[in-house]
Parts: C-alpha cells; sequence; structure tokens
C-alpha cells in the first residue's frame, strides 16, 4: 500500500496527542504564550482559513450542504464553518487530544452538536460522502506519492469539491537548511515533507477533478499552498 510508515504514523500521534498539542493548541488560539515563530505560524495559517471561509461564502447554498474536515486540529476551519449554518460538518483527526479539543471549543461557542460528527480517526480511514471535502496543512507528513493516493482517496469522498492546502516544494526553498522550520509542519520531532504541486493536481486530475481557484499563503516560518478542487 502507499500508506506512511506505521512507525511514521505512531509518532505523529504521538506527539499530537502530547507536546505537539501544547503547541499547536496555543499557536491556534489567541494566546500569547507563544514565540516569533508560532506568532508567524500562527499569522500565515490564518490567511488559509480566511481564504478557505471566503470562498466557501462564495457559494450561497452552504445550509444545503455537508462537509468533511480532515486532520481538522482544534476546530480553526470548522468552528467558523459551522456558525456560518453548514448543514452538516465531520470532523476528524488523527489525535484524541485535538478532537476533544475541537469538541470544547465548539461547546463554547454555543454550536448545534447535531450538526457536527466526531471522529479520531487517520485520514486513511475516512468514509463517508460529502459535498465538499477539506484537509488544511496535514500533507506535511505525507511523502509525495503518499500524498498524491491520499488526494485520490479524498476526492473519492467528495461529490463537488475538495480543499487542499499543503507546504510547497520549490528548489529554492529545498536550498535552505532547517527546512522543516520552515514550514506549518510539527517539530524537530517528527519529519515534514514538502510536496510538487504539479503531482497534487495530476493526482486529483485523474480522480475527475479540476483546480478552480489557488493560492500561496505565506508568513516569515508559513508556507502554504491552498488550491480547491471542482469535480469536473
Ligand atoms: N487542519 C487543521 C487546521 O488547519 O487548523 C490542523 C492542522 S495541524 C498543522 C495538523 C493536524 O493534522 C494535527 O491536528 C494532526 O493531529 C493531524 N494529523 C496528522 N497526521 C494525520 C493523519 N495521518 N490523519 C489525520 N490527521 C492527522
Amino acid at each position: 500500500t502507499t500508506q506512511i510508515e506505521k512507525n511514521e504514523k505512531a509518532e505523529v500521534t504521538e506527539y499530537f496527542n502530547g507536546t505537539g498539542f501544547d503547541r499547536w493548541n496555543r499557536i491556534y488560539s489567541e494566546s500569547d504564550d507563544v514565540n516569533k515563530v508560532q506568532k508567524n505560524i500562527r499569522i500565515g495559517h490564518q490567511k488559509t482559513v480566511d481564504d478557505v471561509i471566503s470562498w466557501l461564502k462564495e457559494y450561497d447554498n452552504i445550509k444545503d450542504k455537508s462537509f468533511c474536515d480532515a486532520g481538522c486540529g482544534v476546530g480553526s476551519l470548522s468552528i467558523p464553518l459551522a456558525k456560518l449554518g453548514a448543514k452538516s460538518i465531520h470532523l476528524s483527526d488523527i489525535s484524541e487530544a485535538m478532537i476533544n479539543e475541537t469538541k470544547s471549543r465548539a461547546k463554547e461557542e454555543g454550536l448545534d452538536f447535531n450538526k457536527l460528527n466526531f471522529r479520531t480517526s487517520d485520514l486513511e480511514n475516512l468514509k463517508g460522502s460529502f459535498n465538499t471535502v477539506i484537509c488544511l496543512d496535514v500533507f506535511i507528513h505525507y511523502p509525495q506519492q503518499e500524498a498524491e493516493a491520499m488526494v485520490k482517496h479524498l476526492c473519492e469522498l467528495s461529490d463537488e469539491r475538495l480543499i487542499v492546502s499543503f507546504a510547497p516544494y520549490t528548489p529554492l526553498l529545498a536550498l535552505l537548511k532547517g527546512i522543516g522550520q520552515l514550514f506549518p509542519g510539527p517539530s524537530k520531532t517528527t519529519r515534514a515533507y514538502t510536496l510538487r504541486e504539479s503531482g497534487i493536481i495530476e493526482a486529483a486530475k485523474q480522480s475527475g477533478f479540476k483546480v478552480v481557484k489557488s493560492k500561496l499563503n505565506q508568513a516569515p516560518f508559513y508556507f502554504s499552498k491552498l488550491i480547491e478542487f471542482v469535480k469536473s
């Protein structure tokens, strides 16, 4: 199979239930307890979330649509999306700590839990059928081939649209030392992969999806290519 190595997946799970949870929960919050790098990652990531929300707003029937937020983290995307009135959102993450945090944030916001479906699950085990599937800044844990296979899997779950973001491979960035530090990735404790955009687009194309929007979001220490695909 093209799944990421079992060991590596176990490390990622452990990280995002432990120190990684603490780190990312602080980044994805308004906490002052962040360093300069983390603050920049927060700013860059917020651009990605804001873009997705504004793209989704262009479709005026959010209230009739089902969404899948794959690798939802602490719900940075799904919470505003739920507030816009999405019909249903399936939220999943490999980390139970992330799912628990998302639940508690959703509760604080007074969201309707009947419309939210939470699962502790990796991307590989996602099932179902949704109008729109969204996967933001999760592919950092997937090497090129595995990421492309995952794009195909996510396309199978989507009836209409797929929105993904990932750290793009560029020769210039590859030259920089300490590359792991530069991406919205985890930390030195898990590996970080940058991806060739052409391969991601080709994988979606083979599944019958074409690019309709794309944008590179940057802040110091954050690079993320956001692409929206529509089933053609
Ligand atoms: N998508 C969220 C967002 O943009 O706010 C979170 C991004 S965070 C950088 C990456 C998330 O992916 C973490 O919550 C982590 O637990 C999750 N993750 C990592 N590998 C995963 C996998 N194989 N399947 C599902 N989730 C995964």
